[in-house]
């Protein structure tokens, strides 16, 4: 179904190239934008808040909102599951407001798939060498963890192409001004 109202932007790219910084920090300048609260099977890290950045939610209960069909879209990423509600997303569309997406690259093209107005922007960074100083800067991974995400990231960097837009994620204050100034034109 494609909504008559309010749009979605839909921000994807490889863990460690800054889509959670950028995210925060283009609510924080546009707070007129919902965040899209996911649910996750993942552990709850250290400074995580269940219902703000994450429901965290058992296994066989991501299962069964699986069989209810209440994912607009749902992934397994990283060994874990990812799935963002519909009902959340009919509610916040259908009454006109824009919302924000922070999802992998299978979730951002199912969203494609379901509302083909959805404005996919992907956040990456100039290498790989990049990727794995700040997987290693951020400190949230197990080393296995991080293997597995750089694993990931090489088959993600692919889909870059896919993407309306891209934005190299070199200086945080530059792109978060780009990200910005790229939802204003699209609000416009
Ligand atoms: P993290 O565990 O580091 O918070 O997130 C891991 C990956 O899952 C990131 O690429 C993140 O964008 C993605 N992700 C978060 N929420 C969702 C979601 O609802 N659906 C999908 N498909 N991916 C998600």
């Amino acid at each position: 179904m494609e909504y008559a109202t309010g749009r979605l932007f839909v921000l994807s790219g490889p863990a460690g190239a800054g889509k959670g910084t950028l995210r925060k920090k283009l609510v924080a300048a546009m707070p007129d934008i919902d965040f899209s609260v996911s649910c996750t099977t993942r552990s709850i890290r250290p400074g995580e808040t269940n219902g703000v950045d994450y429901y965290f939610i058992a296994k066989e209960d991501f299962a069964k909102l699986i069989t209810e069909n209440a994912f607009l879209e749902w992934a397994e990423v990283h060994g874990n599951y990812y799935g963002t509600r519909r009902d959340d997303v009919d509610a916040c569309v259908g009454s006109g407001r824009d919302m924000l997406l922070e999802i992998d690259v299978q979730g951002s093209r199912q969203v494609k798939a379901a509302m083909p107005s959805a404005v996919r922007i992907f956040i990456t960074v100039r290498s790989m060498d990049e990727l794995e100083n700040r997987l290693e800067d951020r400190g949230t991974e197990t080393p296995d963890q991080m293997l597995l995400r750089l694993r990931n990231a090489a088959v993600e960097m692919r889909y870059a192409g896919e993407c309306d837009h891209i934005i190299v994620n070199d200086d945080l204050e530059k792109s978060s001004q780009e990200l910005v100034d790229l939802v204003k034109i699209y609000r416009r």
